[in-house]
């Protein structure tokens, strides 16, 4: 029997039992796909329109005291080629963002010892400082509950901290033992209570990753509710002991994208780059499976090579002002639009939205392919 009829219960109702999600996750029919991303666009159309938000991200440390078995910035890589940037550096980078639109800066890095609160709380507090209507997020893994507050108060308005997985025997074959579920949770409640816009997320085809554990995932989404979700597939690092892995599947992690926008039709959810990473049209094809945003990079182009999580990385060589105009065109070939506004989570209180769209929208660029993935050649 096809699928349709999960779709359409999951549009109408915003959930499905386990069962159902289950059947759609191991799925192999190809029209599921496309129907689920069709009434996943219908709802992102309905809360946020055509517009996609962008995010300009500096990836300004890849130290990291941590040991992830599947990151190629993980501390036992002694072959990772270290870099810290520093304050005049990030800002450097926010100034040329700030001048080709970009309304929101998110800082990630390893967890870097060096970047004390201190350092932080400097760096937030003069991004603000100079763009006071900008928004910045923070991307820098697990702290004290005091250290997410000081750097709340310095003006961080965002915090990314994917949780993984959320099955604690998945988690422990993705982490040394230094490191623990319990504790990651506890930083996203932590934050949560603080007051920041919370994104959690997991990636796609990790090693050991079932069916279950994604279910699992799904569930733990529903009951956070985060306002940003960032899912990509697991790519796997040669300096990593899943180097042999396979990486994660495009038309999972798409499907998933899509269930994603149904569960939580509010959800800022990026097009990721280790999905463009896997498929040279992936972040069009997330925008067109339920996806708003995207992350180009902003950081100079000398450091981009060294941070590799995962191997192959898209965008390593290109500068920001040349990664801004390839994905603008990319995204207006799918008849949405990037557009220079912070793109805060739509919320009964929130922010004025108000945005300019960056480059015009692209007429009759909207024929949609039924899977949602039949672009232009010529767009790629
Ligand atoms: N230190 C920060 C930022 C981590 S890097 C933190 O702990 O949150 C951002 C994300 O990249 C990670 O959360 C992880 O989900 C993803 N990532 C790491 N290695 C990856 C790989 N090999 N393939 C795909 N995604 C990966």
């Amino acid at each position: 029997m096809n699928g349709n009829h999960l779709a359409d219960k999951l549009a109408q109702t915003g959930n499905l039992s386990d069962e159902e999600l289950t059947e759609v996750l191991l799925s192999e029919d190809p029209a599921l796909g496309g129907y689920l991303a069709a009434k996943a666009r219908e709802v992102r159309e309905r809360v946020y329109g055509k517009d996609v938000y962008i995010r300009g991200l500096i990836e300004f440390t890849n130290y990291c005291r941590n040991n992830c078995y599947y990151c190629g910035i993980r501390s036992g890589n002694a072959h990772a080629d270290r870099y810290r940037l520093d304050e005049e550096e990030i800002l450097s980078s926010c100034s040329s963002g700030y001048a080709l639109g970009f309304r929101t800066f998110v800082l990630q890095g390893g967890e870097d010892p060096y970047f004390t609160d201190e350092r932080m709380i400097s760096i937030v507090s003069a991004i603000k400082k100079n763009w006071p209507d900008c928004a910045v997020t923070l991307s820098v893994g697990e702290r004290e509950k005091e250290s997410y507050q000081k750097l709340f108060d310095a003006g961080a308005d965002r915090y990314l901290l994917r949780h993984e997985t959320a099955d604690p025997g998945h988690y422990r074959m993705l982490h040394p033992e230094a490191m623990s579920f319990e504790h990651r949770m506890q930083c996203l409640q932590n934050l949560r209570e603080i007051g920041y816009q919370v994104g959690c997320g997991m990636m796609v085809g990790s090693p050991g990753q079932r069916a279950e554990h994604l279910l699992k995932d799904l569930r733990f989404l529903q009951e956070f509710r985060p306002e940003m979700v960032g899912i990509g597939p697991f790519i796997p690092h040669r300096e990593t002991k899943y180097a042999d892995y396979e990486a994660g599947s495009v038309n999972l992690t798409l499907r998933l994208l899509s269930v994603i926008r149904l569960l939580l039709p509010e959800v800022l959810l990026p097009a990721t780059t280790a999905l463009g990473t896997v498929d040279p049209k992936g972040r069009e094809k997330g925008i067109l499976a339920g996806a708003n945003v995207v992350m180009p990079n902003l950081s100079p182009t000398g450091v981009r090579e060294k941070y590799l999580l995962y191997d192959n990385k898209i965008c390593t060589g290109d500068e920001a002002a040349e990664c801004i105009r390839c994905l603008t065109a990319r995204i207006s070939g799918t008849g949405y639009r990037i557009v220079k506004s912070r793109g805060d989570h739509i919320t009964e209180d929130s922010f004025d939205n108000a945005s300019d769209t960056l480059m015009p929208e692209v007429e009759g660029a909207t024929a949609l392919g039924t899977d949602g993935t039949a672009l232009p050649q010529d767009k790629v």
